[in-house]
């Protein structure tokens, strides 16, 4: 008997050896004890919003605003719109207002309105691999068609790949930078090349290729900065969220800056909002967004999330894992020293070490680790970490 749909049903079962290791940790912590078991899976920070949101918090509670409990218009209050534009406005140097902003709740609501907005059935995506798995479904939601390329040796996209893919059904090309999970950041020289590449087949196949560029990363960075994708590519629509940011993640408060360079800027702007309503999100959580104002250039404390970053790769680096340092995001994404990642996974947890395979990144051969947890969890799992290096006799 189907009681589901067979499309969801089928998902379902392809995802099931990460609920086997969900399943697996939990019965791990059950008999060692959850100190005991160094879980890397989950990309869900320990870390608390910065002290200004709970004064402000504490400050909205104590002085409430008549109707701030109300629906409001789609797109968000116009002065959340106006303080997200002011700082997207300085830091690309185009004129960006209220009237390019759409408030979102979280990033995931964003990239979905963001699709149901420009993509016709059948329309493609271009993401590239390794990449947050989620792309695949948001797409699907929308019925397109996900195209997923690879990226070079460094995880930096490969220009001749991305061309060669595109064709006259390519709708979008979705960017993660800083990146989910290698952690890698894109340099100004290559949003500029993609910018090229976008604009030169955008005119050649008479309609727009949007670069959709997903960004909840883009104040977690260590010795960069984070170029504004707004400046360097004309057809770039921003999707982020302060779920990294400010720990903000189950508050699902996000946005999304259109470019005021795409052509009909305005028109897209129109079907963002209608597709906010519609896809049944309303509109982004109402006290989050009169929080959100004044926490523009607020960020929690990003030095921590460099010590742990240095912590785990200098153990790794020692003991032979091969790795690309990252600049941003708070993952490691080492190569895999078996040849079948998910195999890896398994050996892994034999030392209480729980990671999550690059076969769920679209990119075999790789794993993903993430270091936003406690700090002693990381340092109580170093020899955990020697004992595996050791068993898989690496260095040797
Ligand atoms: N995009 C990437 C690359 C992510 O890693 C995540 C969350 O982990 C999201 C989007 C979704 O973020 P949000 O919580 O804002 O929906």
């Amino acid at each position: 008997m189907t009681v589901i749909s067979s499309k969801i049903e089928g998902y379902l079962s392809r995802a099931s050896w990460i609920r086997k290791m969900f399943e697996e940790g939990d019965r791990l912590r059950k008999i060692h004890g959850a100190d005991k078991v160094y879980d890397f899976t989950l990309g869900n920070p320990i870390d608390e919003p910065p002290t200004k949101f709970r004064q402000q918090l504490k400050y909205l509670a104590d002085n409430p605003v008549p109707g701030m409990h109300r629906y409001m218009s789609n797109a968000g209050y116009p002065e959340t719109r106006r303080a997200v534009a002011e700082v997207l406005a300085e830091d690309s140097g185009l004129s960006i207002g209220a009237e390019h902003i759409v408030m979102t709740v979280g990033a995931g609501g964003g990239l979905n309105v963001v699709l149901k907005s420009i993509l016709d059935s059948n329309d493609e995506v271009i993401v590239l691999a390794p990449f947050f798995v989620e792309y695949r479904f948001y797409v699907d939601n929308h019925n397109g068609v996900t195209k997923e390329i690879s990226t070079d040796e460094n995880f930096m996209p490969d220009m001749e790949a991305i061309r060669a893919a595109i064709n006259e059904k390519t709708r979008a090309i979705i960017i993660n930078s800083p990146n989910n999970p290698s952690g890698v950041v894109y340099p100004a020289e290559t949003l500029e090349e993609l910018n090229k590449l976008v604009n030169e087949k955008s005119k050649e196949l008479g309609r727009p290729i949007y670069v959709i560029s997903d960004e909840p990363y883009s104040k977690i960075v260590y010795d960069v900065e984070v170029p504004s994708v707004l400046k360097h590519i004309k057809n770039s629509i921003l999707v982020t969220s302060h779920s990294k940011d400010l720990a903000l993640a189950g508050e699902r408060i996000g946005y999304i800056a259109v470019n005021p360079g795409i052509e009909k800027a305005d028109l897209l702007m129109e079907a963002l909002v209608f597709s906010n309503r519609t896809l049944g999100f309303v509109n982004a959580p109402a006290l989050m967004q009169r929080l959100i104002v004044g926490l523009q250039r607020e960020s929690v404390d990003i030095e921590e999330y460099r010590r742990k970053r240095d912590l785990l790769y200098n153990h790794l680096v020692e003991l032979g894992f091969e790795m690309v340092k990252p600049q941003g995001a708070f993952y490691l994404f080492p190569k895999s020293p078996l040849a079948d990642d998910v195999e890896f996974a398994g050996l892994a947890l034999k030392h209480n070490i729980l990671v999550v395979p690059g076969t769920g990144f679209g990119k075999p051969g790789y794993f993903r680790l993430a270091y936003c947890i406690d700090s002693k969890v990381i340092e109580n799992s170093l020899p955990a970490w020697t004992a595996l290096a050791e068993e898989l006799a690496l260095k040797k």
